[in-house]
């Protein structure tokens, strides 16, 4: 899944590529996928978009924003791969869809697992669509304070563990983080030296703290690397964040203490950990 590492990266280079150009038709693609949504029926995707110009990419925690003349395309909880293509390129053989711009360039948006894609008007959005919600990490709003009062207002704080809060599933309100996913989130877990399985109303003050600090810094540092190494830029290029707790390092020392890390399953997903460094 997209999360905000990618988002970032991808949003930026929508940005620098994308702003001027023209949309001369959009389409689906080679393929179709029961877990694609779009916002309205095909038939509008295919007569709105044609002749509004890209004004620019943006993104809010793990959601991307391409402005469209007054429009917005919105990638909101989505997996898979947004890939710019120059003028000539051949085009993926699998994607779901696709835009091609009037100099001859497309982008094409190849679903992995689930995601939306939803078409907006002027008056459903202003600096980002009004039903987005959430704090995103590294922005000016998510102070430690913040952080604290967010977890302290968590409904199941007291039964269910401190994955489900930090992923937001299923739990969409201001008081939510916007930006992380499975994925990250096993090295945030890592850092702050948490059991993903933690119930929120057991964890300590300082060991808050750690979390709250674990959450920018392995953020950051993803955003810096343009992004996880199992993910891919506009341009195809595997980001160069990877990460310590993760699928394919199962198995192998921890990196501190050299204890195998280990796989569970919790919260409809893998997790990774080391079962000594965190508790
Ligand atoms: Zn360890």
């Amino acid at each position: 899944m997209i999360e905000m590492p990618e988002a970032v990266t991808l949003a930026r280079q929508m940005d620098q590529t994308l702003t001027g150009k023209t949309i001369a038709r959009f389409g689906r693609g080679s393929q179709t996928h029961k877990f694609l949504w779009l916002s309205r029926p095909d038939e509008e995707y295919e007569t709105v978009q044609p002749g509004l110009t890209v004004t620019g990419a943006s993104h809010f925690g793990r959601s991307i924003y391409l402005r469209l003349d007054g429009h917005m395309l919105w990638w909101s909880d989505a997996g898979g791969k947004l890939l710019y293509h120059p003028p000539g390129e051949k085009l993926p053989e699998k994607y779901h869809l696709g835009w091609e711009f009037s100099d001859g360039s497309f982008l094409t948006y190849a679903l992995q697992m689930w995601g939306a894609v939803k078409l907006l008007d002027a008056g459903e959005f202003g600096e980002r669509p009004n039903d987005e919600t959430g704090i995103q990490p590294l922005s000016l709003e998510f102070t430690f304070e913040r952080f604290d009062k967010m977890l302290e207002a968590y409904p199941e704080k007291t039964s269910k563990g401190i994955k489900g809060f930090l992923v937001a599933t299923g739990y969409v309100t201001p008081d939510c983080i916007n930006g992380l996913g499975n994925a990250i989130l096993q090295d945030i877990l890592f850092h702050a030296r948490l059991d993903p399985r933690r119930k929120i109303s057991a964890i300590r003050p300082h060991e808050r703290r750690r979390l709250f600090e674990a959450i920018n810094t392995t953020i950051l540092k993803a955003v810096e690397l343009g992004g996880r190494y199992d993910e891919t830029d506009l341009f195809g290029r595997p980001g160069r964040y990877a990460r310590l707790m993760d699928s394919k390092t199962a198995g192998s020392p921890c990196p501190v203490c050299h204890a195998p890390i280990e796989k569970i399953s919790y919260l409809g997903g893998a997790c990774y950990l080391c079962p000594e460094c965190q508790a």
